[in-house]
């Protein structure tokens, strides 16, 4: 058997055990307690936890585990127990807001965000985020 062919087959228990493991009692008890300490337990599901708990079970195991996930409390609470993140679109939520400066009379929109009223009708100026 080649060195490629046996790594597949790893990978693939490895697969197969997220699908049908679950957590140990203890893992999922660390979840919790981290949870509560950086204050994503309320944002948490069972099912967040029990992955978590899960990815922590097979890193411990010496599995090389990556929890793929976009929700920030599970990020969180897997970086603090130093469970292995992929790279995901997460940035997309931080991404600045560009806001438009625009009157809500006569629509004229205003580059200069310091602007405050309408200089065409006087109507004090509003802001909306700039829709890419
Ligand atoms: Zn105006």
């Amino acid at each position: 058997m080649d060195e490629v062919g046996s790594r597949g087959i790893g990978a693939q228990l490895i697969h197969s055990r997220v699908q049908v493991t679950e957590p140990s009692k203890e893992s999922l008890q660390k979840v919790k307690q981290v949870s509560a300490k950086t204050g994503d337990l309320k944002s948490l599901s069972e099912a967040d936890a029990s992955i978590i708990a899960v990815s922590l079970d097979l890193a411990s195991a010496g599995g090389d585990v990556t929890l793929v996930t976009d929700d920030f409390a599970v990020r969180n609470v897997a970086e603090v127990l130093g469970v292995g993140l992929s790279e995901t679109n997460v940035r997309g939520e931080w991404k600045q807001i560009t806001w438009i400066t625009y009157c809500k009379g006569c629509r004229k929109e205003y580059s200069d965000s310091k602007a405050t009223v309408c200089d065409v009708c006087g109507t004090k100026l509003s802001r909306k985020p700039k829709s890419s």
